[in-house]
């Protein structure tokens, strides 16, 4: 077994199959993204691997599924607090593989990513209850089936937590899972698969293959022996996804991606909306939920700007695992190049770059600076496309009819902010934006028990309390008639 020591652990660099770890004959360069250290090279799979683990999850399904939530809530409950008993471990490695703040890993993310586990395991013993009806003396039974096995492809941007978000919800349900994590970071699927098994998860019902999106991914979505495809990632991946599962007709959950509007109107506090519009360049842009779109009343722009700009201009850039750093480095010198190559595009075009607009010198590596581009052309790419990285553009509206008219002018639909004064004027907007999640006066706040998807492009699907269960189980009607009983 292959493994390399990362964070003073010894993580293994081989896929988790049938609960064992297999290592690939290729392998899958891993640097970190803060300063391009080589973590090690992990194994490669394509169709072989995943279909000896598609074979290992049809194998554990029938005894993980007759476990039944209580049975299934024991062990996901062990797992999620050898995820707490690990969260320090979990920052460190996801730190060094994504290049995201250390302090998030520790105080947000980790948690969270325990919480996910946790919270489904304890939703399906509670809440999977449907009361019977009836029909002219027949009594309906609504039940929800574990529907066999269930793929699960995640990117970059926050690996464990992202994983986590479907993994609670597969597993409760009673599916066994495959897991193809990212290949820029692999870490900490690698030191969560240890854990499903420290935790007495039966072999075969999690299992993890690294590899390329276009190999294992591809080989995992074509699989005829799959239930269910969970994906989080961009468009063009979505695109290729949704036509493999059409070939089996795979009911599919897509998480995408976003430019979603931060509306501030005439009457918002400036200091608050200028607060939550730094808040924006979190994860250095790298977030799904990023409202990259700045709509501002034509009012209040000039003191919005001022405010904002000196918040950004004081940003503290650098090394993620320092307490005080807000913005860190982009994830890899390819998504890097992307960046630059959207802000140049958009320089030649003429816009009007306030703030940022290329590396960051001092630092050097992958750190791109926080960027403002005022009133982008609203046909432009760099105000319509999904940059993923610090990159704001800034837009003003003279009402609110061209303020909502200006944020569903858009081809995604996944997140919007909405900063005001009153009350009444928020839910005016907020009534006709199109978005899966909408925060007033707020951002990023999340409650497991809601709803989370994308309108639009930004998916199909949505997550959360009984809608994952919605997805990953089988919803099933039992009819029994008042007749035909011999007993
Ligand atoms: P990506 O689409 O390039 O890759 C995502 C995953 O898909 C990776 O595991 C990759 O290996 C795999 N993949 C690639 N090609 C594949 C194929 N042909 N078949 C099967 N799998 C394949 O996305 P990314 O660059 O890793 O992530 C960034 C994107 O994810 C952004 O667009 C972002 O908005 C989106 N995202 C969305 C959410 C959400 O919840 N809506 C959350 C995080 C990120």
């Amino acid at each position: 077994m292959n493994s390399i020591s990362v964070a003073g652990v010894e993580i293994p660099t081989g896929h988790l199959i049938n609960g064992h770890r297999i290592d690939s004959v290729r392998t899958l360069r891993n640097t970190s993204p803060i300063d391009g250290q080589f973590l090690g090279d992990f194994s490669s799979g394509g169709a072989g691997e995943i279909d000896l683990a598609v074979n290992a999850a049809r194998v554990a399904f029938p005894a993980w599924r007759d476990l039944g939530p209580s049975g299934r809530g024991e062990i996901l409950e062990k797992l999620a607090t050898l995820i707490e008993e690990n969260v320090e471990t979990l920052a460190q490695i996801e730190t060094l593989d994504n290049g995201a703040l250390l302090r998030s890993h520790r105080k947000g993310v980790m948690p969270r990513a325990a919480a996910n586990i946790r919270f489904f395991a304890e939703w399906a013993k509670e809440q999977l209850k449907h009361e019977p009806f009836e029909t002219r003396g027949h009594i309906n039974n609504v039940s929800w089936d574990p529907s066999g096995v269930a793929a699960l492809i995640t990117p970059w941007n926050a690996p464990l937590m992202l994983a986590t978000w479907k993994i609670g919800p597969a597993l409760a349900a009673g599916d066994t899972v495959i897991l193809k994590p990212a290949e820029w970071t692999p870490l900490s699927a690698s030191f969560f698969a240890d854990l499903t098994m420290k935790a007495g998860m039966p072999p075969g019902v999690f299992n993890v293959v690294f590899g390329p999106g276009e190999e294992a991914g591809a080989a995992l979505t074509k699989h005829p022996g799959i239930s269910r495809i969970s994906f989080t990632g961009s468009v063009p991946t979505a695109k290729i996804i949704a036509k493999a599962a059409a070939e089996n007709l795979t009911p599919i959950t897509l998480e995408l991606g976003g430019k979603s509007p931060l509306i501030v109107l005439e009457d918002a506090d400036l200091e608050l909306a200028a607060t939550l519009a730094i808040e924006q360049y979190d994860n250095a842009g790298q977030v799904c939920l990023s409202g990259t779109r700045l709509l501002v009343h034509e009012k209040v722009v000039d003191d919005f700007t001022r405010l904002f700009v000196d918040k950004a201009s004081r940003i503290n850039q650098g090394d993620p695992r320092h307490e005080e750093t807000q913005v860190g480095p982009q994830i890899h010198p390819d998504h890097l190049a992307r960046i630059e190559g959207f802000v140049e595009r958009a320089r030649k075009e003429g816009a009007d770059i306030v703030l940022g607009g290329k590396p960051n010198e001092q630092l050097g590596g992958l750190f791109y600076q926080p960027t403002l581009v005022m009133k982008p052309n609203p046909e432009s790419e760099i105000f319509r496309e999904e940059v993923f990285g610090p990159v704001l553009c800034l837009q003003t509206f003279a009402n609110d009819e061209q303020a909502l008219a200006m944020a569903n002018d858009t081809e995604f639909g996944l997140a919007a902010v909405v900063v005001s004064g009153r009350r009444e004027h928020a839910a005016k907007i907020t009534k006709n934006l199109v978005a899966g999640t909408i925060w007033v006066n707020c951002f990023f706040v999340r409650d497991l028990r809601a709803p989370f998807g994308g309108s639009k492009k930004s998916g199909i699907g949505r997550d959360g309390g009984t809608w994952s269960f919605d997805f990953y189980a089988d919803v099933k009607n039992t009819v029994v008639a008042p007749h035909g009983w011999k007993e």
